[in-house]
């Protein structure tokens, strides 16, 4: 369970965060959506502890992670797996290798990891691509790695930036499914940015619209399909067919 409570954070006057309030239950999918400039990826790289909130608090299973420091706010990160916005594998590493990347980082040794890393190639459905590198994969493929990697601690929350953009229909479906894994078969709590309602429509329990650091929406999928009281659920409902 993630509750975020009137989080602000601003860079040079801007305002990005302006008292976000929301929560995710243990084991659902939030969707949050909004336009561009709203504070989705602040609000993610908030959560995932990459950047600092000016005020507020984020808790995950009851603690309050905002104030942690030092080996505290190590063992809180690796509780979070992160799939950052765009391209984010290294190239001079293979599949498997940037899979591996976090279990070396948290010290597992070798045997273990290569179970590992079997394990989350499986899941993904990309196990005859354990030695690929990143130029030699497709863009979903790519994304599959990139949320193998981030659940590669076991990571009781999963936050994915924009994991779709860029990615044709067909391929959108291959990565929703492994997010769709993860929660089903890792219970993991996921946390999910797109601009696509689509996206929103087939993997997730509950949606959260930001405008302008603050959120002008949040509930059940299926209510705000029903009833889109705002502008901007108004206008991002004609994507859902
Ligand atoms: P997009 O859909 O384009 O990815 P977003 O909703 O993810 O947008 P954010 O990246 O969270 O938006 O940005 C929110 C606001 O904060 C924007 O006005 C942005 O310019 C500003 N901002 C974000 N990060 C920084 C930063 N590191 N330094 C300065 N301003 C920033
Ligand atoms: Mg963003």
């Amino acid at each position: 369970m993630i509750t975020v409570e009137n989080l602000t954070k601003s860079f040079q006057g801007v305002n990005a965060l302006n008292g976000v309030t929301l929560d995710v239950e243990a084991g659902t999918v939030l969707g949050v959506v909004g336009p561009s400039g709203a504070g989705k990826s602040t609000l993610a790289r908030c959560v995932a502890l990459l950047e600092r909130p000016d005020s507020g608090a984020i808790r995950v299973d009851g603690t309050d992670i905002t104030s942690l420091d030092g080996s505290a706010l190590r063992a809180a990160r690796r509780q979070i797996g992160v799939v950052p916005q765009g391209d984010s594998l290294l190239r001079q590493r293979t599949a498997a290798g940037n899979i591996a990347l976090p279990l070396e980082s948290a010290g597992v040794p070798g045997p273990q990891r290569r179970t590992r890393v079997g394990e989350l190639l499986d899941l993904v459905g990309l196990t005859d691509k354990a030695g690929a590198y990143p130029d030699q994969l497709s863009g979903g493929q790519r994304q599959r790695i990139a949320v193998a990697r981030a659940l590669a601690a076991n990571p009781s929350v999963l936050l994915a930036d924009e994991p779709t953009s860029a990615l044709d229909p067909e391929t959108t479906g291959s990565v929703l499914t492994v997010l769709d894994r993860a929660r089903a078969e890792l219970g993991v709590t996921v946390l999910v940015v797109t601009h696509d309602m689509g996206v929103v429509r087939k993997i997730c329990d509950d949606v959260a619209v930001l405008e302008q650091g603050r959120v002008v929406e949040h509930g059940k999928v299926l209510d705000l399909v029903n009833d889109a009281a705002s502008r901007t659920s108004s206008a991002l409902l004609p994507a859902v067919d």
